[in-house]
C-alpha cells in the first residue's frame, strides 16, 4: 500500500472520513501535521497546516515524483495541485488559477513561490534562454516585491501587506513566456506607524542596514533606526531577519530584472525621503506655521531634485480655489503634520505601485502571435490576505474581510458549479446541496446605494462637518434591520458566517477619502528627476483644471475586487486552503480552538460535505482500469470487451459495487469513499 493510504497518517483526503463531523475533521488534521503530513486534500483542494520548519519536501527528487502524475497517486502536495493546473492548462489549453488563502502567517506567500518554482522546475525541457530568463525574472519579482511590501507584524516575521494576484503565460509548447501582477491595497499607514512589536516595512531597514555608505551618505542617511520617527518602534526590534544581505539581494534583483542604475537610485532617494519626512517637525510663530527644523527640507529638496521653497511652500500652504480666486492658504501646525503623514504614505504608496509596474513593463508578453505561436494561456495565482479579527479592527480589516467574502462566494459558485458542470458533461444527474450563500454578505458591504461602502461614500461627499459618527448614523438608518449588521454606539459590526468582527468606525472617513494635497503632486510632478516625475502625473493639473473627485478608497478598492473575481470565475480555478496551528510558530504545537475556528470560517466541513454529497471519486475509464483491473479475471491482464467503460463496468459488477457508482460519458464516478476502501484492499490482496 503506498505511504498515502496508510491510516497510520490518517485519511489523506478528508472525502474519506468515516463521518463528516468536526470532531473527526479536527482529529484527522492533528493526527497529519503531528505525523509531518502537511498538506491533506479535500476532492481537489489542498488543506495545508503552516509546519513552522524546514521540511524536505521540495526538492528536485519530489518534483520528478510529481510531474506529470495524477493527482491520487501520490501523497497530497501543493506539486500536485500546481500539476494538474498546469496539466490543465497544457492539456485542454484552459486558463486556470491558483487561489490560496488563509491567515496572517497560515502559510500562503510560501506555498505560492514553491507552486511558482515548481512551474519554473518542470517547464522548458529545451533550455530554451529566452524561457529560461523569463522564469528568473518571475522568480526575482518576488524578493523586490517581499522587500517593499512585506513586514514583520507581531503575526508573520514576513507578513505580506498586500495583496498579489499574478499571472503567468505559456505559450503552446507549455513553456513561460511572461506575466502580470495586480496588487491590491497596500497597508500604507505602516508607513508612519507600526504597533509595539512590529516592523515598518522591510525596505527601510534594508536600506539602513546594507546600503554601502557612500550611498547612505548621498542620502544623508544614518544607519540608526532610532534616529528616524517613522521606524522608531519597528527598529528596536531584534529578529532573524538579515536586512543587510537581503538589500544586497533585492539591489541585485532589480537589476536583473531591469530596472536602471536612475530608476534605482530614485528608489533609495524615496525610501530616504520618508525617513527624512518622519523627522520634520512643525510650530507656530504668532499666526505663522513654519518648519522646525528647516536644514531637513534642503535634505528633501536635493533628493527630489527641486526647489528648496517649492517643498517648504507644499508642506505649509494648500492651493484653494474660492470662485474664481486662487488663494494660498496656510495650514495650522496640525493640518500640516497630516498633509507630511500623507505625503510620506503616499510616496511609499506610489512607489509599490510603480515597482509593480515596472516589473510588469518588463515581463509582459511581447511579440506573442496567437496566429503563428498557437493560444497563449494562463495560471494565475492568488496570494491574498485572510481574514483579519483583532481586538481593534478598522477600516482596512473591514476591506480585507470584504475581500475574503468575495473569495468565499467565489469558492462556493465555482466548486459547486464545477462539480455541477461535470455532471452535466458526462451525463449524470445532479441533485442541488444546500449551503450558506454568503452574497447577502457581499451585498451588505458592496450594494449601489444601500451598501455599506456607498454609505461611507455618501458621507464623504457631505459638505460641511463629515465626522465617523455621522457615517455611523447613516448606516444605522439605512441598516438597522438587515440580518448581518448590528449597531451598537462606536463600532459597526458586521456577523460573518462563522464569527462576527467589530469594526471601529473612527478613521473610515478619513481613510476613505485619502486625501493628498493637489499641491504635494505638482510639487513631485515637477521635480527634474524623469523617473520621479513619471510617478506623479495627475501633478500636471494646475487647481483650476482638478475638477473631478478622486475616487474614494472604498470604492477603488470594490471596483478592483469585482475586477478581480471576474478575472477569477473565468478561469479553472484549484484551492489551496492555509491553517496555521498556533500563534507561536512553534513545529509542534496544534491549538485545537484555534484551528476549528479557521476550518470553520474556511468552510471546509462544508466543502467536504458538499464533495460527497456528489461523487467521493471519479477517476477516467482507462486510468481506473490501470489501477484496479486485477481485480477481475474478466480485465486482467487485458480485457476484450468493447470499450474501456464496458470493462469498468464489468468489473465493479463482479464485486458487487455497481449501485454505488455512476457512469459518466468518460469518468465513472463513486459515490461512497467505502467503495474506494474496498476496492483498494482488494487490490491489496492481489
Ligand atoms: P501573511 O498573510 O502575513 O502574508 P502568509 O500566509 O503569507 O502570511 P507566510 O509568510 O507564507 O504566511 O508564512 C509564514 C512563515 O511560516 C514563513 O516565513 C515560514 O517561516 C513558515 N512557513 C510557512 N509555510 C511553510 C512551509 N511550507 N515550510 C516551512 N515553513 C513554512
Ligand atoms: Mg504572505
Amino acid at each position: 500500500m503506498a505511504e498515502h493510504e496508510s491510516l497510520e497518517y490518517g485519511k489523506a483526503d478528508f472525502v474519506l472520513l468515516d463521518n463528516v463531523s468536526m470532531e473527526e475533521f479536527m482529529a484527522n488534521l492533528k493526527l497529519r501535521f503531528e505525523k509531518g503530513r502537511i498538506y491533506s486534500y479535500i476532492g481537489e483542494v489542498v488543506v495545508s497546516v503552516n509546519p513552522y520548519r524546514a521540511m524536505n519536501i521540495y526538492g528536485r527528487d519530489t518534483i520528478e515524483q510529481y510531474k506529470g502524475r495524477e493527482l491520487y497517486e501520490r501523497p497530497p502536495h501543493l506539486f500536485a495541485i500546481a500539476d494538474a493546473a498546469y496539466k490543465a492548462m497544457k492539456r485542454r489549453s484552459k486558463d486556470t488559477c491558483i487561489v490560496i488563502s488563509g491567515e496572517s502567517g497560515a502559510g500562503k506567500t510560501e506555498a505560492s513561490k514553491y507552486i511558482m518554482q515548481y512551474i519554473a522546475a518542470i517547464t522548458n525541457p529545451n533550455q530554451r534562454a529566452e524561457v529560461e530568463r523569463v522564469k528568473n525574472m518571475l522568480l526575482k519579482s518576488n524578493c523586490v516585491l517581499e522587500a517593499f511590501g512585506n513586514a514583520k507584524t507581531n503575526r508573520n516575521d514576513n507578513s505580506s501587506r498586500f495583496g498579489k494576484y499574478m499571472d503567468i503565460n505559456f505559450d503552446f509548447k507549455g513553456d513561460p513566456i511572461g506575466g502580470h501582477i495586480n496588487n491590491y491595497l497596500l497597508e500604507k499607514s505602516r508607513v508612519i506607524f507600526q504597533q509595539e512589536g512590529e516592523r515598518s516595512f522591510h525596505s527601510f531597514y534594508q536600506l539602513l542596514r546594507g546600503a554601502p555608505d557612500s550611498l547612505l551618505r548621498s542620502l544623508h542617511i544614518q544607519k540608526d533606526p532610532k534616529g528616524y520617527n517613522y521606524i522608531k518602534v519597528g527598529g528596536q526590534i531584534k529578529s532573524c531577519i538579515n536586512d543587510s544581505a537581503d538589500f544586497k539581494a533585492v539591489a541585485d534583483a532589480m537589476k536583473v530584472i531591469g530596472f536602471t542604475g536612475d530608476e534605482i537610485q530614485t528608489v533609495y532617494k524615496i525610501v530616504a525621503t520618508i525617513l527624512h519626512l518622519g523627522n520634520l517637525t512643525f510650530g507656530v510663530d504668532g499666526d505663522v506655521t513654519l518648519i522646525e527644523n528647516s536644514k531637513l527640507v534642503s535634505v528633501i529638496k536635493d533628493l527630489l531634485s527641486t526647489k528648496e521653497e517649492n517643498v517648504q511652500k507644499a508642506l505649509l500652504y494648500r492651493t484653494v480655489a474660492t470662485g474664481r480666486d486662487i488663494i494660498e492658504k496656510q495650514h495650522t501646525e496640525q493640518e500640516a503634520s497630516y498633509g507630511r503623514d500623507a505625503l510620506a504614505k503616499a510616496m511609499y504608496e506610489r512607489l509599490f505601485c510603480w515597482i509593480v509596474g515596472r516589473i510588469n513593463d518588463i515581463i509582459e508578453v511581447k511579440n506573442y502571435n496567437a496566429n503563428v505561436h498557437g493560444k497563449n494561456t494562463v495560471i494565475g495565482v492568488l496570494d491574498i490576505y485572510g481574514f483579519e479579527i483583532f481586538q481593534n479592527n478598522s477600516f482596512e480589516q473591514f476591506c480585507i474581510n470584504y475581500c475574503n467574502e468575495k473569495l468565499q462566494q467565489l469558492f462556493i459558485q465555482l466548486v459547486l458549479k464545477q462539480e455541477q458542470e461535470e455532471y452535466q458533461r458526462e451525463g449524470i444527474p445532479w441533485k442541488h446541496i444546500d449551503y450558506f450563500n454568503n452574497q447577502i454578505i457581499v451585498d451588505l458591504v458592496e450594494q449601489q446605494h444601500k451598501g455599506i461602502f456607498s454609505v461611507l461614500d455618501e458621507a464623504c461627499m457631505n459638505v460641511g462637518k463629515v465626522t465617523d459618527e455621522v457615517f455611523l448614523q447613516g448606516l444605522n438608518g439605512k441598516l438597522a434591520k438587515h440580518a448581518h449588521y448590528t449597531s451598537r454606539k462606536c463600532p459597526l459590526c458586521i456577523n460573518h458566517p462563522s464569527f462576527t468582527c467589530r469594526y471601529s468606525v473612527v478613521g473610515f472617513i478619513d481613510k476613505n477619502k485619502d486625501t493628498l494635497f493637489q499641491d504635494f503632486k505638482r510639487l513631485l510632478y515637477n521635480s527634474s528627476n524623469p523617473v520621479l516625475k513619471g510617478m506623479w502625473p495627475e501633478g500636471k493639473l494646475s487647481i483650476t483644471e482638478v475638477t473631478k473627485r478622486p475616487l474614494t478608497a472604498a470604492t477603488l478598492f470594490k471596483n478592483s475586487m469585482i475586477s478581480l473575481v471576474e478575472n477569477l470565475a473565468c478561469k479553472e480555478p484549484y484551492y489551496v486552503r492555509c491553517i496555521k496551528p498556533n500563534d507561536v510558530k512553534s513545529p509542534l504545537l496544534f491549538e485545537q480552538e484555534r484551528c476549528r475556528h479557521q476550518v470553520e470560517y474556511l468552510g471546509l466541513l462544508e466543502n467536504v460535505r458538499v464533495r460527497r454529497a456528489g461523487f467521493a471519486y471519479r477517476q477516467t475509464y482507462p486510468r481506473f482500469l490501470q489501477r484496479y483491473k486485477m481485480i477481475s479475471e474478466f480485465t486482467w491482464p487485458n480485457h476484450d470487451l468493447a470499450s474501456d467503460k464496458a470493462a469498468v463496468k464489468s468489473l465493479l459488477q463482479v464485486c458487487g459495487f455497481d449501485h454505488d457508482v455512476a457512469y459518466g460519458k468518460t469518468k465513472v464516478f463513486i459515490r461512497t469513499p467505502r467503495t474506494l476502501f474496498c476496492l483498494e484492499e482488494q487490490r491489496a490482496e492481489m
